[in-house]
């Protein structure tokens, strides 16, 4: 069992700063039910505390990304928030569906649409993730549809399993890398 506290602690630096240059606003999108607060909370290092105060729908914390720090607000809002403010407000955005769900991954290429109609001249990283990997017997997307999926809609793709906890921490980091790399090629 993947635990992001555990395995990499020192990867925890705050929880609530706002050391604003590294800043990013972190957007989960897709289909309700798909598992976007499962890894919202994972990421926000609450999920095992079923006593833990509800911090909201929004997770801030530093991680440490190829040694250099990364503060991320994960906002959890899709299902209650105005959709449209939600599609301008980030930096970035996590399109979740579940690979036992076809209807949610049909949601998530619409998503993708959206998304680019609405920042149409930005160049804003987006994972696609398949959740509920664990579900291997009621499986209806396979790994080849979702990867093919992410080609066609130029973005990196990752399947994960918030029940696992497997590649959560690696979704997480594999954000803060896309930033940057924008930032970067900006930059040049
Ligand atoms: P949201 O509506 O997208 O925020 O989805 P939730 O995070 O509330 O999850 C919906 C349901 O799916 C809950 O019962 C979760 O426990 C369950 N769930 C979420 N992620 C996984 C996963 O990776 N594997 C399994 N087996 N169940 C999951």
């Amino acid at each position: 069992r993947e635990s992001w506290a555990s395995d990499s602690s020192d990867s925890v630096i705050s929880s609530g700063s706002d050391s604003d240059s590294n800043l990013y606003k972190v957007i989960l999108l897709g289909e309700h039910g798909v598992g976007k607060t499962s890894l919202a909370r994972i990421f926000g290092g609450v999920e095992d505390c079923s006593d833990a105060e509800e911090a909201g729908n929004t997770y801030n914390r530093s991680i440490i990304v190829d040694g250099e720090e990364a503060s991320l607000i994960v906002f959890d809002i899709w299902d209650q928030w105005l959709q449209n403010h939600c599609m301008k407000m980030g930096d970035a955005y996590i399109i979740v569906y579940s690979v036992t769900d076809k209807v949610s991954f049909e949601k998530a290429s619409e998503l993708r649409i959206q998304l680019r109609r609405a920042r149409q001249t930005e160049d804003i990283p987006i994972i696609l993730v398949g959740n509920k990997s664990d579900l291997v017997r009621s499986r209806e997307v396979s790994v080849d549809e979702g990867r093919a999926c992410a080609v066609v809609f130029d973005c990196k793709f990752i399947e994960t399993s918030a029940a696992l906890h497997h590649n959560v921490k690696d979704l997480f980091e594999g954000i803060v890398r896309q930033i940057r790399l924008r930032k970067d090629s900006k930059e040049d």
